[in-house]
C-alpha cells in the first residue's frame, strides 16, 4: 500500500446535512468530507468510521498541497464530497446533493421505465436526477435539506440491496443504523410488494439530459485537478548563435540532416507558430544545465543526432511534441534529457511530491528495459526510475514504487493493473512520453492507455514518438497531445531504410529452410543476423534445428520466460551468439548496433513491420543488408513492398511487380464473381493470416 492510501476518516452520511457551499468544499476551507463510493459488487457502501474494518472501499487521499481531505474512487474520480453545514434555512431549497452510483446499480434506482425513481420522488418529496457515465452514474437530489436527506437514505438502502428484485442486502457494520445482519435476505425491503411490482411495469422512458451530463463532466474534471501544484514547462535558453541562424541556413541544415521536416499541429485557424532553430552542438541545447552536459561528455557523443537537434529546442520550450523517427536515431535521449530538466525545474521539488514526475509508456518489456538502462546511464540529480512491465516481478516493482520513484517506464498493461489496484499515484506526473505509439496501437494497448491517462493531469507536457504516422497514431495524437509541434525525419508515411541493401527472393514454402541454411553457412565471422519468423512455433523449430546442427543461436518470442528473453537478447548484443531467431517482438526499437543482416524467413504481416524489421540493421551510420523470402502466399503484400523498395533506391524484381498485378486481378475477379471454392479455380488461394501472433 502506498503512503497516500490512508484510512477514510470521514463521518457517516446519516448525520450529515447537505453542503451549503458546494464548491467551497473542494477548497482548503472544508473540514470534513463525505464519501459515497461504491463497493465492489455493485453495492453501495457507506463511509467507514475510523478504524471500522468493514467500511467503505473509498480511498481518502491526503492532498499534500491543499491540506484538504478528498475522496477518490478507484479510477481517481471524485465520487461525492459534501461537508457538514446547514441549508439556507434548514427547510427551503438547498444546493443539490450529488453522489455517484455504479452503473450496475442505477437500474435499481430508476426502475423499469422510471417507475422506481418516480416513487422515490413521491415518497421523499425530493426531485432526483440521474446521469449515467462510463462506469458510474451521478445522482443529483434537489429540494430542501430534509427531503434531500430522506431521498438519499432511500437510495442508499436501495443500492445496498442484493441483485434480485426486492432483495436488499444490508452491509454489515457499514453504517451505524444497520444491525449486524449481513446476509442477503429479502426481509428489510423498504418497498412494498406493490411498489416492487410497479417498478417492473413498463412506462415511458425518461429523457436523458445530455446537456447537464456534459456540463457535470467538465465540472468534475476541473474539480479533480484544481488543487495540483503549478506547472513550469519552458526551460529553453536559446543561445545567440542559434538565434542568429538565418532561414536559408536552417532549411539547408534540415535538408542534409535526414530531410528533417517540422510542422505545427496547433488546432484551429491562425498562423503557425515559429519553429525554433535546430541546435547543432550539445552546448547550444544544454549550456545552462551543466549536469546534463557532464553526462554527455562522459559518454563521448560527438554531436546531437538530427532528431535531437530539432526536438530538444521544441521540448525544452515546453511544447507537446510528436517525433516521427525510426528507432536507432537517438530518440530516447531526445525526450529523456528535456524530461530530466523539466522534472528538476518544477516549482514543487521532487522530494516534496508524492509520486513520480515522468512516465514513459512503451509497448514491450524489451523496450522498457532498454529505456531504463538509458535512464540510468544518463542519471541526473539522483532521479530514481523503475521499470514496470508484465512478466517482471510485480511485488518488487510495487516495493520500488512505494519507496518513491521519480521516473516510471512502463508497458501499459502492467501499469494499468497497478493503477486499478491503487498502487501508484499518477496525479503527480507532469512529463509524459508515449513511446512507439504506432506499435502500442498495433498491440492493442489503446484501452489501457486511455485509462492510465485519465489519472494523469491534463496540463502535462506530452511527447509522442512513432516510427510511422498512420491514421490511428494521428487520432491518438489529437486525443492526448495539446497543440503539438511535430518533427519527423525522412518521409511522413513509411520511412524507407536507405542504409540497407534490400534483396527479395522468391521461393516455395518448402524451400525456405534450404535458403536460410545456405545463408547461415555462408556467414562471415563478423556477420550478425536477425532472422524474423511469423510464429513462435517456427521460432522454436528453426532455433532447435540450428542447435542440432551445432550453430550458436538464440531465440526470442513472447512465450519465452522473461529471464530467457533477457538472456537471449544479452547473448545477441554481446555477440555470444551471432544468430537470433525472433518474432516481431524484436522488430522495433531494439538497439543492437552491429546487426549486419536481417533475414525475413517469413514475410511480415504488414509493410510497417517490414520497415521496422529491416531497420534493425544499417544502424548508427553502418550499412546493412536484408534478405526477404517471398512465397506465393505473400502475394497480397507485394504491392506495398514495391514503393518501399523504390523510395530506398533498391531494385524492384519483375516477379514482385507481376505478383502484385496478379493479386490485383484476383481481387477484381473475386469482387465480380465471388470467391472460387476449394482452390479449384486455378488461381492462387488467398491465404488467411489469422495465426500471426508474437
Ligand atoms: P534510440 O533511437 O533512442 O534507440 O538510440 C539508439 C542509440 O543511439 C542508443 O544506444 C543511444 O545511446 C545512441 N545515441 C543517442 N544519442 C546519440 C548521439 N547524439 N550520438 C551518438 N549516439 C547516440
Amino acid at each position: 500500500m502506498s503512503d497516500w492510501e490512508e484510512e477514510n476518516d470521514v463521518p457517516t452520511p446519516a448525520t450529515t446535512a447537505p453542503p451549503t457551499d458546494w464548491s467551497s468544499s473542494w477548497k482548503g476551507g472544508a473540514k470534513e468530507n463525505v464519501c459515497f463510493g461504491m463497493g465492489n459488487a455493485g453495492g453501495f457502501r457507506a463511509p467507514r468510521e475510523r478504524g471500522d474494518p468493514n467500511g467503505s472501499h473509498c480511498q481518502n487521499r491526503r492532498d499534500s498541497y491543499g491540506g484538504n481531505n478528498r475522496v477518490f474512487s478507484r479510477s481517481g474520480d471524485i465520487y461525492a464530497c459534501g461537508r457538514r453545514g446547514r441549508g439556507a434555512d434548514g427547510s427551503t431549497s438547498a444546493p443539490p446533493v450529488t453522489f455517484t452510483v455504479e452503473n450496475t446499480s442505477i437500474g435499481r434506482v430508476i426502475g423499469r421505465g422510471g417507475a422506481k425513481i418516480r416513487e422515490l420522488e413521491e415518497t421523499s418529496g425530493a426531485r432526483i436526477k440521474i446521469s449515467k457515465g462510463d462506469y458510474e452514474g451521478e445522482v443529483h437530489i434537489f429540494g430542501s435539506s430534509k427531503v434531500q436527506q430522506k431521498a438519499r437514505e432511500m437510495i442508499e438502502e436501495l443500492v445496498a440491496g442484493d441483485n434480485g428484485p426486492g432483495g436488499f442486502r444490508r452491509e454489515p457494520g457499514c453504517d451505524g443504523r444497520f444491525g449486524g445482519a449481513g446476509g442477503g435476505g429479502r426481509s428489510g425491503s423498504i418497498w412494498s410488494a406493490a411498489a416492487l411490482q410497479a417498478s417492473l411495469e413498463d412506462s415511458p422512458p425518461q429523457a436523458i439530459d445530455w446537456v447537464s451530463m456534459r456540463a457535470n463532466r467538465h465540472k468534475y474534471e476541473e474539480m479533480k485537478w484544481q488543487d495540483l501544484p503549478s506547472l513550469k514547462k519552458d526551460f529553453y535558453f536559446e543561445s545567440e548563435i542559434v538565434a542568429s541562424r538565418c532561414e536559408e541556413e536552417v532549411k539547408a541544415w534540415r535538408k542534409v540532416n535526414n530531410d528533417i521536416f517540422v510542422d505545427d499541429l496547433k488546432e484551429g485557424e491562425g498562423e503557425k507558430r515559429p519553429f525554433p532553430n535546430p541546435v547543432v552542438t550539445f552546448d547550444e541545447a544544454f549550456l545552462h544545465y551543466p549536469g546534463i552536459m557532464e553526462n554527455i561528455v562522459r559518454v563521448g557523443f560527438a554531436k546531437p543526432t538530427p532528431i535531437q537537434s530539432q526536438a530538444w529546442p521544441m521540448s525544452l520550450k515546453g511544447d507537446d511534441l510528436i517525433a516521427i523517427a525510426q528507432t536507432g536515431t537517438g530518440k530516447t535521449l531526445a525526450y529523456l534529457l528535456p524530461g530530466f530538466i523539466h522534472m528538476d525545474g518544477q516549482p514543487v521539488k521532487r522530494d516534496k511530491q508524492d509520486g513520480p514526475g515522468m512516465l514513459v509508456l512503451t509497448p514491450t518489456r524489451e523496450l522498457a528495459l532498454q529505456i531504463e538502462s538509458e535512464c540510468n546511464k544518463y542519471s541526473y540529480k539522483g532521479f530514481k526510475c523503475v521499470c514496470v512491465y508484465g512478466g517482471g516481478d510485480r511485488r518488487a516493482q510495487i516495493k520500488v514504487i512505494s519507496a518513491g520513484v521519480d521516473i516510471v517506464i512502463a508497458t501499459p498493461g502492467r501499469l494499468n493493473d497497478l493503477q486499478m489496484n491503487e498502487l501508484i499515484n499518477l496525479h503527480s506526473i507532469t512529463y509524459l512520453v508515449l513511446d512507439e505509439a504506432d506499435r502500442m496501437l498495433d498491440m492493442g494497448f489503446e484501452p489501457q492507455i486511455m485509462k492510465i491517462l485519465l489519472d494523469v493531469r491534463p496540463d502535462r507536457q506530452t511527447i509522442m514518438t512513432s516510427a510511422t504516422w498512420p491514421t490511428g497514431v494521428r487520432r491518438m495524437a489529437k486525443t492526448y497531445l495539446k497543440n503539438p509541434m511535430m518533427v519527423y525525419v525522412g518521409t511522413l508515411d513509411l520511412a524507407a531504410v536507405n542504409t540497407v541493401q534490400q534483396t527479395v527472393l522468391f521461393c516455395q514454402d518448402e524451400e525456405k529452410k534450404a535458403y536460410l541454411f545456405n545463408f547461415v553457412h555462408n556467414m562471415e565471422p563478423e556477420d550478425k543476423v536477425l532472422i524474423f519468423v511469423g510464429k513462435k512455433i517456427m521460432c522454436d523449430d528453426l532455433s532447435s534445428d540450428m542447435c542440432l546442427r551445432g550453430l550458436a543461436v538464440q531465440s526470442l518470442h513472447g512465450d519465452r520466460e522473461q529471464c530467457d528473453r533477457e538472456e537471449a537478447l544479452k547473448d545477441f548484443k554481446e555477440s555470444v551468439v551471432r544468430i537470433l531467431v525472433a518474432t516481431d517482438l524484436a522488430s522495433r526499437g531494439l538497439d543492437v548496433t552491429d546487426v549486419t543482416h536481417v533475414f525475413n524467413f517469413d514475410f511480415p504481416r504488414n509493410i510497417e513491420e517490414y520497415v521496422h524489421r529491416v531497420g534493425r540493421t544499417g544502424r548508427a551510420g553502418r550499412s546493412g543488408a536484408s534478405i526477404t523470402l517471398v512465397t506465393r502466399g505473400d502475394w497480397r503484400k507485394a504491392a506495398d513492398l514495391i514503393p518501399i523498395l523504390e523510395r530506398a533506391g533498391q531494385e524492384v524484381p519483375d516477379e514482385l511487380v507481376l505478383m502484385a498485378e496478379r493479386y490485383e486481378k484476383h481481387k477484381r475477379e473475386k469482387m465480380m464473381y465471388g470467391p472460387r471454392g476449394g482452390g479449384g479455380g486455378g488461381g492462387v488461394r488467398d491465404r488467411g493470416e489469422s495465426n500471426w501472433r508474437f
